[in-house]
């Protein structure tokens, strides 16, 4: 496929996994923000800022070189751009990136602690905790550098960075959706059982065979569940 047709595929594909950011309740007003790499080129399709999730159709994607400089569309990119450029110019297996404030996995980021590996869902999807990522403002490579040192010692495609909201990577966009969905589920439900008491840890030894089996085995043949 030629490096137009994918930027035309990807803008329908990103702009149509901004509904998915809705449909979960990841995501208020305009917050939140979800890019694709162009296969075959040193480009990415990001959502506009500020515009409204109702309005997000294929046209309006900003199309952007890996240092995050417009090169296709008449909106500002997103404000988080620098961070997903960061991520795809350090990570090449990368595809997709996604960033949320969702409710229930920023609230662990605003305290810092990352979310224990005490479900068998968390060992499938992250291989372990979620981690915490640094404190960094916006603007510069500050947080891209803290999502990949952070996310290079995890198997965990997710990483909270503290007092801000989930960061995510996928071998593409949607798989990094599904990191987003599935680490704000598995947020909400250690949140309660933490409410209910003192959840009770996994062995390391299980999480790998339950890690293994999910990333290599699970699914439909030739399927892969997600992972970069
Ligand atoms: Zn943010």
């Amino acid at each position: 496929m030629s490096v137009a047709a994918e930027i035309l595929r990807l803008r329908r594909e990103v702009a149509q996994l901004h509904t998915e950011l809705t449909r979960y309740g990841l995501v208020a007003w305009t917050a939140g923000n979800i890019s694709a790499r162009v296969p075959g080129a040193d480009l990415l399709v990001i959502k506009p800022s500020g515009v409204s999730y109702v309005d997000l159709s294929p046209e309006v994607m900003i199309v952007c070189d890996l240092d995050g400089s417009v090169v296709e569309g008449d909106l500002a990119p997103s404000s988080d751009t620098a961070a997903h450029a960061y991520v795809y110019r350090a990570r090449p297996e990368v595809g997709g990136v996604v960033h949320t404030h969702s409710p229930y996995a920023t609230a662990w980021a605003a305290r810092g602690e990352p979310i224990p590996c005490v479900l068998t869902a968390m060992a499938d999807e992250f291989g372990g905790e979620i981690p915490v990522g640094p404190f960094a403002l916006i603007g510069g490579d500050d947080i891209g550098k803290g999502i990949v040192s952070t996310l290079d010692n995890h198997r965990s495609p997710a990483v909270l960075m503290l007092n801000h909201g989930v960061f995510t990577i996928g071998r593409d966009a949607r798989a990094a959706v599904k990191a987003a969905v599935m680490c704000e589920d598995v947020a909400r439900t250690v949140h309660l059982a933490r409410a209910l008491g003192e959840p009770v840890p996994i062995a390391q030894h299980h999480i790998d065979a339950l890690y293994d089996r999910y990333q290599n085995v699970y699914g439909q043949p030739g399927e892969s569940p997600g992972e970069p």
